[in-house]
């Protein structure tokens, strides 16, 4: 006779166990990422403040674009306008950036269902099931 308890609880544990390894390696990315920039790293266009320049002509030419990292500070806005060699040198920070959230979500995410998994909630749920743990995402 099956035993669905045990049976249960066994799923369960090995469940948690590949949440820890998933999480331990998630981790390790991360460790891993090094410097990240916050805010984006956009192609702006701008107006000087000269009023006789082409910028402010009908049609507009607009200067740039030029490469500018915007972040909020204190809820602020900051822009600061880079050189086409520092967005170049500081591309990779925004991609780590990129990186880390990815990352984070996916620590959230395991997190999320070994929880709902040891709380049994995930079997009340739509479509997840115990096997569903050992599908790789
Ligand atoms: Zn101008």
């Amino acid at each position: 006779m099956v035993d669905p308890l045990g049976a249960l609880a066994k799923g369960m544990a090995s469940a948690q166990d590949q949440a820890a390894r998933r999480q331990r390696r998630v981790a390790a990315q991360i460790a891993k990422l090094g410097p990240c920039l916050p805010g984006n790293l956009v192609e702006r266009t701008t107006r000087c403040s000269s009023p006789t320049c082409h910028c402010h002509s009908d049609p507009p030419r607009l200067h740039g674009p030029y490469p500018s990292w915007i972040r909020k500070v204190d809820g602020k806005t900051v822009t600061r306008t880079l050189s086409l060699s520092q967005a170049e040198r500081y591309r990779p920070l925004f991609d780590n950036t990129k990186r880390l959230r990815e990352l984070v979500a996916e620590i959230e995410a395991v997190s999320a269902r070994a929880v709902e998994e040891a709380e049994g909630w995930a079997h009340t749920g739509p479509g997840m099931h115990v096997g569903d743990a050992k599908t790789p995402m």
